[in-house]
This record gives structure tokens, C-alpha cells and sequence, in this order.
């Protein structure tokens, strides 16, 4: 497995693999890697001729300073990971390479990018759209791999390449869960024990906000509040979102009538998670 540490190196290794007429595959992420960032990887595999990780906890997302210091990282732990994998290069630069005294450069996606993670976390999605831009000028993938647990990152990606015409083929992967339900997360490592049990709240709401549906209910503001309240019976340390939205445009909805997207953000303890599913039929 090949390791890259700077964006020159990594650029002409992929050139020299375009040359070839090989297809490049890319799965970014921010390291501490489980079970939902490996299955991206064998769906990336699938697509490509060569696969590329890229390790890289981005500064430039994190609105809040001891989020970024205490986001968990194991870079031995992640190199092995991926060698099982099956990759054959993992990109991983420091912050002051990808971020150099002088840089000013930022890529913006309007409006989208305001509502649910974007309203609370300030710059946020300017931070991923940069860097995701940064990264496939340097990796210059063909198809690159997204989880939809992250439903609104992946939709506003999505967005940015058509806008920016990059021609990449966006594919997104669903949502891997733990045996309970729990979404993985490189964060839920930061759980204590009963922060661990109370979380599985959230997969519960949100189960239960789909078997409302089915049933019938589709008021969407009794669909949230109860929610709210499974996840307040928990013991959570503060909900910062609960809503429904249409899957693609991402509007909010009042009634469940078509597609409609369940989203929720909360905090367990120290740690802010989130989750979301498909509760219409
Ligand atoms: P992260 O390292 O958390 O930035 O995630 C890197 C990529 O892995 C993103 O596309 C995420 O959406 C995806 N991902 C993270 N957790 C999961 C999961 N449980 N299931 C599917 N994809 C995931």
C-alpha cells in the first residue's frame, strides 16, 4: 500500500494512473476508520481500478476547537484497516500542508448549506465542500464513495459537482449500523457507557417515526415530537434538530405525503451525534 503525505506526490501518482487508462476510486474521510468507512471501500472497489483513502481531519469544518482536539484519530490503527482493504494508496497530509500560511481559497455551496447541520455549525459545509474540491484536484478520482449517514453532506456534494461540472461519478452508500441499530461513527468511541445505551435512542425515534408513517400518522409535528420525546426520556444533553425532509430537495415538509427523510442531531454526554432515515413507504 502506497502512502502519500503531500498533494504534489499524490497528484502525480494519479496522473501517471489516468496515463494508464486506469479508473481512480476515492473514499475521503476524517481516520479513526470502522466498519462504515470499510464498506465504502468495497463499494468504491467495485467501481475502480484503483483505490484511494484519503485520512484527514479537517480543520477548517469543525466550528468548535475541542471538538477538532478531541476528535479521535489512530493512524496505525487506520493504515491496517485499509491494507485489509485492499487500497492501494492512502492520502494523508497534514494541516499545514493543505492549508499553508496565505491560503484563501474556499468553495461555497449556497442555501442548502444553512439548514439542519449547516445552522448550528457555522462554516461547516464551507469547510467540507474546500476540502473535498482540495482533494480530488489531488487524487482526481473518477467515482468517488459517500455514506448516507452523513445524508446532507452527500447532498450538498452532490450538488457542488454539478455546479463545478467535475467529472466525478457521486455514489452514496447506506448507512452501516451497529448490531443495535446504532449508527457507527468514528465519535460514538467517545461515548461512555451509558451515553452508549442512551444514544440508541435516536436509532429508536427514528425506527418509530417510520412505523408511525406506516401506520398512518403523517403529520409530520407529531411525528417530531414524539421523537423529541424518546429522546429526551433518555437523558440526552440537548437535541439540536428534528425534522422531516424531502430526500432530494431537502425541503421541509409538514405532511408526509411523498418521500420524506427523517434528520436528528443530539448530544450524548460530550458527544454530538446524528442520524436520519427514510420513513415514508
Ligand atoms: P468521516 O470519517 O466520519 O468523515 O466519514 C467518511 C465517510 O464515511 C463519509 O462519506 C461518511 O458519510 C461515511 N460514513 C461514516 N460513518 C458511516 C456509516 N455508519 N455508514 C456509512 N457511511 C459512513
Amino acid at each position: 500500500m502506497e502512502i502519500y503525505k503531500t498533494a504534489k506526490q499524490m497528484q502525480e501518482r494519479s496522473l501517471y494512473w489516468e496515463s494508464q487508462g486506469w479508473r481512480i476510486g476515492f473514499v475521503p474521510t476524517m481516520g479513526y476508520l470502522h466498519e462504515g468507512h470499510t464498506a465504502l471501500m468495497r463499494e468504491c472497489r467495485k467501481r475502480c481500478d484503483i483505490l484511494v483513502v484519503s485520512i484527514f481531519v479537517n480543520p477548517i469544518q469543525f466550528d468548535n476547537a475541542s471538538d477538532l482536539a478531541n476528535y479521535p484519530r489512530n493512524e496505525e490503527s487506520d493504515m491496517s484497516v485499509c491494507r485489509k482493504a485492499g487500497v492501494n494508496a492512502v492520502y494523508f497530509p497534514t494541516p499545514d500542508a493543505m492549508y499553508p500560511p496565505g491560503y484563501r481559497t474556499y468553495v461555497d455551496v449556497h442555501e442548502m448549506t444553512s439548514i439542519l447541520c449547516g445552522a448550528s455549525r457555522a462554516g461547516h459545509f464551507r469547510g467540507v465542500t474546500t476540502v473535498c474540491t482540495k482533494l480530488y484536484n489531488t487524487v482526481r478520482p473518477a467515482v468517488a464513495v459517500f455514506g448516507e449517514k452523513d445524508f446532507q453532506q452527500l447532498a450538498v456534494i452532490r450538488r457542488m459537482v454539478e455546479d463545478l461540472n467535475l467529472p466525478i461519478e457521486i455514489v452514496g452508500h447506506p448507512t452501516v449500523r451497529e448490531k443495535d441499530g446504532l449508527a457507527m461513527s468514528s465519535r460514538n468511541a467517545r461515548l461512555g457507557a451509558q451515553d452508549r445505551i442512551n444514544a440508541l435512542s435516536i436509532y429508536h425515534a427514528l425506527k418509530n417515526a417510520a412505523v408511525s408513517v406506516a401506520a398512518g400518522e403523517f403529520d409530520a409535528g407529531k411525528l417530531i415530537s414524539d421523537a423529541r420525546q424518546t429522546i429526551e426520556a433518555a437523558g440526552s444533553a440537548g437535541i439540536d434538530y428534528i425534522e422531516i425532509r424531502n430526500p432530494d430537495s431537502l425541503l421541509e415538509l409538514e405532511r408526509v405525503e411523498g418521500p420524506a427523510q427523517m434528520f436528528i442531531a443530539a448530544h450524548f454526554g460530550p458527544v454530538r451525534l446524528i442520524d436520519n432515515m427514510k420513513i415514508s413507504a
